[in-house]
């Protein structure tokens, strides 16, 4: 029988992506319940699902921050059973943090972090009575590495990390699989709308060097990372489909290998001194240089795994 697979967060980029393709699986291992907080924004998921629509892809509405939303969808999957579940849903935060509220930042952790842990808590006591279940996670490659002025998202991430890295030990013992996928950056809404937000900001209690910093140089830098290292959202989807239909499920899995010459700075030196130092001269002292070795990275002209001593 297919697996019944449920993602949070399809209205858009990964999670509709990879909705779309679990659902169009050519030999229908799937069936796929395809959530979003907002059900007024599920045109775009249905016209992409096509045929599969209402044969391996049902849409239903699920705000991962809310209980009474999480009982209510699972009450609407028959038996309420999840073999798969991805936790996709998530929200960006860039700016000096002295320019960011406290509220704001927990919204973050709401959303990245226990809106993940409120789901899994959910499927959980079915997945181990069953003895079976997969739990995918979109992490990032800033679950494993800090990035300047994304300090709070990231710290998110690693909390995800370090939660489901402990998880994953004690649910071997039932069968229970879990997976972090860690893309770089994708080109999805979720660079538009941290843009955007940033633009509309003020980051009242920011002195001026801090935003200069932020605004002339930050945000240039990752426009251009995400310029020449970004991936499609197909891409991503693709590696989380082979992930979930593997055997013997990873615990990690990074999707963009040209940016593994980046997360390689940090595992070459367990003092952390190699990839702090780095980030900090790449985007502090040789501005220029970060953007000309992004582009070298991403023609292929430097090689993608670097191998510092
Ligand atoms: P996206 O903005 O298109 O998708 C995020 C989705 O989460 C949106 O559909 C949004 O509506 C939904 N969402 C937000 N709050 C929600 C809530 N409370 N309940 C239910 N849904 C909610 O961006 P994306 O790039 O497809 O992001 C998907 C995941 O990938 C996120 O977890 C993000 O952190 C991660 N990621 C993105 C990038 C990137 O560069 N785009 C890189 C690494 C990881």
């Amino acid at each position: 029988p297919p697996r019944t697979v449920l993602i949070s967060g399809c209205s858009s980029g990964i999670g509709l992506e990879l909705a779309v393709q679990l659902a169009r699986d050519s030999r229908q291992r799937y069936q796929v319940v395809a959530t979003m907080r907002d059900l007024g924004k599920k045109g775009t998921l249905e016209a992409a699902a096509g045929e599969a629509l209402g044969q391996t892809l049902t849409v239903a509405q699920l705000d991962v921050c809310s209980d009474e939303s999480v009982a209510q969808c699972l009450r609407c999957i028959q038996g309420g059973e999840v073999d798969v579940l991805v936790n996709n849903a998530g929200v960006g935060l860039v700016g000096p943090l002295e320019g960011l509220s406290l509220a704001t930042m927990q919204k973050v952790f709401d959303t990245n972090f226990f809106g993940a842990v409120r789901l899994v808590k959910a499927v959980l006591p079915g997945m181990k009575r069953r003895r079976q279940g997969h739990i995918v996670v979109v992490s990032s490659v800033m679950g494993l590495q800090g990035v300047v002025f994304n300090d709070v998202y990231a710290a998110s991430k690693f909390a995800l990390e370090g939660f489901f890295e402990s998880l994953a030990i004690q649910l071997l013992q039932f069968n229970i699989f879990i997976s972090l996928v860690e893309p770089g950056p994708v080109g999805t809404a979720f660079e538009g709308k941290l843009l955007e937000q940033v633009s509309a900001a003020q980051f009242p209690g920011a002195d001026p060097d801090t935003l200069h910093y932020f605004r002339d140089l930050y945000l240039p830098a990752s426009r251009e990372l995400f310029r020449s290292l970004g991936q499609s959202p197909r891409d991503v989807a693709q590696v989380i489909v082979k992930v979930i239909s593997s055997a013997r499920p990873p615990l990690r899995r990074q999707t963009n290998a040209r940016y593994s010459a980046l997360t390689a700075l940090k595992a070459a030196d367990p003092s952390g001194r190699l990839y702090v130092r780095s980030a900090h001269r790449l985007l502090f002292r040789w501005p220029r240089l970060l953007s000309r070795g992004l582009r070298c990275l991403a023609c292929g002209c430097l090689p993608s795994r670097v191998r510092p001593e």
